[in-house]
């Protein structure tokens, strides 16, 4: 079986990025992100790509296992304007590649190229709901399984068992942080998805359970004022963001 990097204590031969709270963080815009999987998904071995947010990497403070994933990881891209803030204060050029648009630009070059997508995660139906919705989007997409996200730890072996049978070569993991990293890590051995991540929320969307902010309040960034608005269960996570601002503000790396 081909051995799965992120699984090992060392990033990648191909992993770049700036520290950020022990974090190495790509500074790639989009197009370049969209070319990096592209030869992954050319390539022979399983990738686990993190997209971070502030939240995530705040729990990754008090949670090692998760720590450990996002340090080992293919790679980890900017998933928020809070991450984006903290890689700038460090001199870098960079920019947002969020988890919503990474699946868009999976979606296209699956329609272009073929490559099989699997997606699991959110609640039951709103997979297929976001698979349909994704094939109007992006005419061509190539999705092959879908699965929901309610599943206790135990099953996590078994459900991959199911998965691997899609033979996905792109797995979108929607169960939120860190339950869909801890997933994607366990079972990427068995599943041998090249390019598998964690997308928190972002089926929810695309099915449209729950709407993106309006494009204004997108270019203002403030989407996570919005979902919050719209989901008071958010507020924990928002809670996280001054936590984030601390901690990075304190980090001498
Ligand atoms: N979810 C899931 N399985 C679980 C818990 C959550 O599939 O055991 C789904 C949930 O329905 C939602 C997503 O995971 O679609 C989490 O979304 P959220 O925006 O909270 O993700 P995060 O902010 O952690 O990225």
């Amino acid at each position: 079986m081909t051995s799965v990097r992120q699984t090992g204590l060392s990033p990648g031969p191909s992993r770049t990025g700036i520290p950020i709270l022990g974090v190495p963080v790509s500074t790639m815009t989009m197009d370049e992100t969209v070319a990096v999987l592209d030869e992954f998904l050319k390539g022979s071995e399983p990738n686990l790509i993190v997209t971070a947010d502030s939240s995530g990497l705040v729990i990754a403070q008090e949670d090692p296992d998760l720590a450990e994933i996002y340090q080992a990881a293919s790679l980890a891209t900017a998933d928020s304007i809070g991450v984006v803030w903290a890689l700038k204060r460090k001199g870098a050029k960079a920019s947002r590649v969020s988890g919503v648009d990474l699946v868009s630009k999976l979606c296209d070059l699956s329609a272009a190229k073929g490559y099989r997508i699997g997606i699991i995660g959110a609640a039951p139906g709103i997979a297929d709901q976001a698979a349909e919705r994704l094939r109007l989007l992006h005419p061509g997409v190539n999705i092959v399984g879908t699965r929901h996200g309610y599943f206790p730890c135990d099953d996590d072996e078994v459900v991959a068992q199911e998965v691997k049978v899609w033979e996905s070569e792109i797995l979108f993991v929607a169960m939120g942080i860190p339950r869909q990293e801890k997933f994607i890590q366990k079972t990427l051995p068995i599943i041998q998805a090249k390019v598998a991540l964690g997308v928190g929320g972002s089926f929810d969307v695309f099915s449209g359970k729950v709407k993106r902010a309006p494009k204004i309040v997108q270019r203002l960034h403030l989407e996570w004022l919005w979902r919050l608005l719209s989901n008071p269960k958010k507020i924990h996570k928002v809670k996280m963001l001054p936590k984030f601002v601390c901690l990075v503000l304190k980090d001498k790396e």
